[in-house]
Formats: structure tokens, sequence, C-alpha cells
């Protein structure tokens, strides 16, 4: 579990495997692109090769900064023991334990942050920090720009490869050994793969903007549909952030404090908690203890739970949480072969984290 108060030391962020990879994967891009378009269009022997190498230059530039500007920005975070102006509004809103103090809307805890995040979107290891209101626009400018300069990077990464399968039969002018080979073929896969992934990100991305919602906001945007389709008596659920896309656009960019928002003329400024509220009461009630029969060390590929739990672990950073004979455990997710959910601790605090499923079963009341 992670207790840094990354809002103290925002550089902190930066000792992390996702930034470093990060910034390997950018300067290994750029770097080896503009090695590869110099044999062929070297930027002192024309005006379009000079114009390219500074196009691509302050592509890299710009979308570098922005990445900067995500990282040491961060998401913002609510005060610690943060609570409404009016002492009637904390019914309507949720108490962080951990923050000691209510939620305001829009504000989730992040467990690797430890804190309460402003307009909460998800908490990205690539940054080592969340998405929330102070770098929200910085992450997608970030996106659009990375998307046109990894297109740029490819379409001359393939230019080369052209250029050199050409010259088979011909004088050879662009000297190419296999550790260049290697390279090439590694960078032009990781250019590929950064524009297919980014533009998938930023598809999912633009959805929200233009919603004025949040990957989490969503989720409970769903949930509440579902809900209403279960139960028609239920008063219908109006997304109370929803203005309209131009007022949408203008929300996402305008500098608020990130916690006091415009909602819909039809709506109260409660009205998402409220339903944030209603939700969690549900789940809540579903919530089953389960007991530990078999002991979990938290290593990620536990081969002693067998082949198909270390193949199919969770895909994310978080917590593998270790687990005794005996141990209770609340179990809030889970996949095919792993659960996640925390356990108290004797000193009153929660541990989180996932677990295989096979080291847990249902709690009954004569196991006690
Ligand atoms: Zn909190
Ligand atoms: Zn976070």
């Amino acid at each position: 579990m992670s207790t840094v108060n990354y809002s103290q030391f925002p550089l902190m962020r930066f000792v992390h495997w996702g930034p470093i990879l990060s910034i390997i994967i950018y300067k290994c891009v750029t770097l080896t692109t503009l090695y590869f378009t110099e044999i062929w269009w070297p930027c002192y022997g024309s005006l379009g090769g000079f114009l390219n190498n500074t196009i691509l230059l302050t592509l890299f530039f710009i979308s570098f900064t922005c990445y900067l500007k995500c990282v040491i920005v961060g998401p913002g975070y609510l005060p610690l023991k943060w609570k409404p102006d009016l002492e009637e509004d904390q019914q309507y809103l949720q108490f962080c334990r951990i923050c000691d103090g209510y939620k305001a809307p829009r504000v989730h805890h992040c467990h690797k942050c430890n804190r309460c995040v402003l307009r909460m979107d998800h908490h990205c290891p690539w940054l080592n920090t969340c998405v929330g209101h102070a770098n929200h626009p910085y992450f997608v400018i970030f996106i659009i720009v990375s998307i046109i300069a990894s297109i740029q990077s490819s379409i001359l990464l393939l230019k080369t490869l052209v250029l050199v399968l050409a010259q088979y039969g011909h004088q050879i002018l662009i000297y190419f050994p296999l550790n260049l080979t290697l390279l090439w073929i590694t960078v032009f896969g990781l250019a590929l793969c950064l524009t297919f992934t980014l533009s998938l990100l930023l598809y999912i991305q633009m959805k929200y903007v233009l919603k004025n919602s949040t990957t989490i906001e969503d989720w409970i945007i769903g949930k509440a549909i579902s809900r209403r389709e279960q139960d028609q008596s239920l008063p219908p659920f109006i997304f109370p952030y929803n203005l309209g896309r131009i007022n949408n656009i203008k929300e996402f960019f305008a500098k608020g404090d990130g916690i006091h928002w415009k909602v819909r003329d039809e709506c109260n400024v409660y009205d998402l908690t409220i339903e944030q509220l209603e939700q969690k009461l549900i789940k809540e009630s579903w919530k089953k203890p389960m007991q530990v029969i078999k002991e979990y060390n938290g290593r990620w590929f536990p081969l002693v739970f067998g082949l198909c739990v270390c193949c199919q672990i969770p895909w994310t950073d978080e917590a593998r949480m270790p687990l005794a004979v005996g141990d209770l455990v609340q179990v809030t997710r889970f996949h095919k072969y792993w659960m996640y959910g925390h356990k108290n601790l004797p000193d009153g605090s929660r541990l989180r984290g996932w677990f295989p499923k096979q080291c847990v079963t249902l709690f009954t009341k004569k196991d006690n």
C-alpha cells in the first residue's frame, strides 16, 4: 500500500518504472527517427529536410512538455479534513476515513496517491499519479500531439525501409547492418504501438470530454442506468454536469477550484453524490465476508496456485495482499482466478489488494 504523499513531493513521481520507461521510449523514438531520417533527408541539405526536422522536434517538445506538466502539476487534491460550507450538506456526501474529511462532488479517493483526488479520471501508472481536475487538459493535449508525432515517425521510418529495400541490385547508399535493423524494428514497432494505443485512448477520452464526465463517472452513470432498468419506480437519473458539447469543452479547460461545478438547470449540485451513496449502500448489502483457507505470500506470480493463476493475473499495478489462514477478507471485485478486497489490520487501518481466488471460501457463522 502506497503511503507517499505525492502532493508534497511532485518530483518523487519520477522515481517509478512508469515515468522512467515513458521517458526512455520517448527519447528512443525521437532520436532514432531523427538518426534514420538524417541519412536520406539531412536537416541542412534542403529546406524540406529542415522543416521536417523542425516539425518533428516541435511536436515531441510540445508532447513531452505536456507529459512533464501532467506528472508535476498532478491531478489536484482535496484538502485534508475538508467539509462542505453548510453542515446539512454533509448528509449528501461520502466520508473518507483516510483523508478524514468529506468527499466533495466528483472527488474520489485514490489508494495509490493516498489522497482524495479532484474530479478523478483514473490513476495512470505511466504518469505515476492520477489524471484529475488539474492535469486532465494537459493529458488530452499530450495524447493528441503524441499521436501526430508517432504517425510522422512511423511514416519517416517506413520511408527509410523503402529506400533501403530499393537499393538491392544497385549501388549501396544506405548501409544497414544487423544492429541498425534491430533498432529499426524495435522503434518502428514502438511508433506503431503508440499510434494505435494513443488513438484508442483519445477516442475514449474525447467521449468523456464531450459529455463532461470521467472514466469513473461513466461507470457510475452505467450503474445508475442499469439500476433504473431493474427498478422502474426509481426517478430517472440525469448526469448533472452534461451542459451541452460546447459548454462541456469550455468546462474541461476552465480553471475552476475543482470543488464547485456548474450543473444543469433541472439538477441539484448533489445529484451525483446522492446516486453514489445509494449505489454504495447496494454494494455494501452484496458484500460477503470471505475466510482465508490457504496462505498467500503476496507474490505476483504465485506458482503454488497453478499456471492458470500465474498466466491470468490482473493487469494492474494495484497491490497484492498477503493472506494468512483464518484472516477475514471483504471482497469487492473479482476476476476469473483473482479477487480484490480488503482486510482490517489490528491498528484499525485497512490493507487492500489482489489475491488468488483459491485462497478464500465464503465465511459462515459455524466457521467462527
Ligand atoms: Zn481520501
Ligand atoms: Zn492516484
